[in-house]
């Protein structure tokens, strides 16, 4: 029988990579998607369904009309200033949206959840690196919508038997690798596109000088003065997804489950940018300009659960793996 996974949010960035996963590994794949901030033509595989979570009828009509195995649930907003500024947004899509979304999976007896979550959930960590026990405390509306969703995925395995994978995400980064599909927000605001938009416009012959590169604090306490993070290949984030699914297959009895998904290693801004320095072979500069507001000092990942668990392991732990494949998309499509 072949699977048929529902994927919400499947136009967006991490969405789409998994949809084209899916399709690679055999599956039947259904997407669910406003397009408010995806891409249609991100769209490489399955059918395409245009509605909001909150629409259950238009929910329910894709449950009937499709047998669906899993629902790996993307459809989010995930701008972490934006949600300061606009809680009840951000609320209202990841919260309010996903209750819409597993009362439908309820209603229509599917029981199978793999759910986008994030170490934004853990706010500034007590230590590292971050472990599932790790204390949640979210410092912005963003980690804190995440949070509510792992706990009412709690309480949905308990009354309800919603089985559910939470994966933690540290920071995706990185294209398919043959170059199909890639990156694209709108504004953009990640750091690796944003170095490599910078050396594009040098490449072109913008002057150095005048950089639109910025680096958000030069003072935390790490090893050369800007953040640490935990990089993790888009491929790899979905690999573990398909590995989770498997998961909840092998063991249906277990209830709602939370893993963290990184490479356990961290690179400052500095060696990230160093690190596209030489892959694009590009002498672009940048400036140091002032700490961006709730930017935690390093998040860096223990996933030696997942590992364990998920039987999976991230085949491009070395940042460069990400760059090089983000290098090769942004050079073919260069952004607007
Ligand atoms: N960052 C930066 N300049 C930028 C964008 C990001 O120095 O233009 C830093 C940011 O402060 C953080 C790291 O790069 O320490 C990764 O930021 P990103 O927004 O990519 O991901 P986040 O960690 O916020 O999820």
């Amino acid at each position: 029988m072949t699977n048929t996974i529902l994927v919400t949010g499947g136009a967006g960035y991490i969405g789409s990579h998994m949809v084209r996963l899916l399709d690679q590994q055999g599956y039947k794949v259904v997407v669910y998607d406003n397009l408010e901030r995806g891409n249609r033509d991100a769209v490489t595989a399955g059918e395409l369904v245009v509605g909001d979570l909150h629409d259950t009828d238009m929910l329910s009509g894709v449950f009937k009309a499709h047998d669906i195995q899993a629902v790996m649930h993307f459809a989010a907003l995930a701008y972490v200033g934006e949600s300061v500024h606009e809680p009840a947004m951000y609320y209202r899509n990841n919260v309010t949206g996903t209750q819409c979304l597993l009362d439908t999976m309820i209603s229509h007896d599917v029981k199978k959840l793999v759910f986008s979550s994030t170490c934004a959930t853990y706010g500034v960590p007590e230590s590292l690196p971050i472990t599932e026990s790790t204390p949640q405390n979210p410092i912005n509306p963003y980690g804190q919508s995440k949070l509510m969703v792992e706990q009412i995925l709690k309480d949905y395995s308990t009354a309800y038997d919603l089985r559910s994978v939470a994966l933690r995400y540290f920071n995706a980064a990185g294209c398919a690798e043959d170059g199909s599909i890639g990156e694209r927000h709108d504004p953009e605001t990640h750091l690796l596109p944003l170095i490599l938009f910078e050396a594009l416009r040098v490449q072109a012959g913008g002057d150095p000088a005048d950089t639109n590169l910025m680096v958000f604090g030069s003072d935390f306490d790490t090893r050369d003065g800007t953040c640490v993070r935990d990089y993790i290949h888009v491929n790899d984030l979905c690999s573990a997804h398909i590995a989770a699914f498997n998961r909840m297959n092998r063991l249906p009895e277990l209830g709602a489950e939370q893993f963290n998904l990184g490479v356990n290693r961290g690179y400052t801004v500095l060696e990230v940018i160093d690190a596209c320095r030489e892959i694009t072979g590009v002498d672009f500069t940048y400036n140091s300009v002032d700490r961006r507001a709730g930017d935690p000092p390093e998040l860096v990942a223990d996933a030696t659960a997942a590992m364990t668990n998920l039987e999976w392991q991230p085949k491009h732990a070395d940042v460069k793996d990400s760059i090089r494949h983000a290098w090769q998309w942004f050079t073919d499509n260069p952004p607007s």
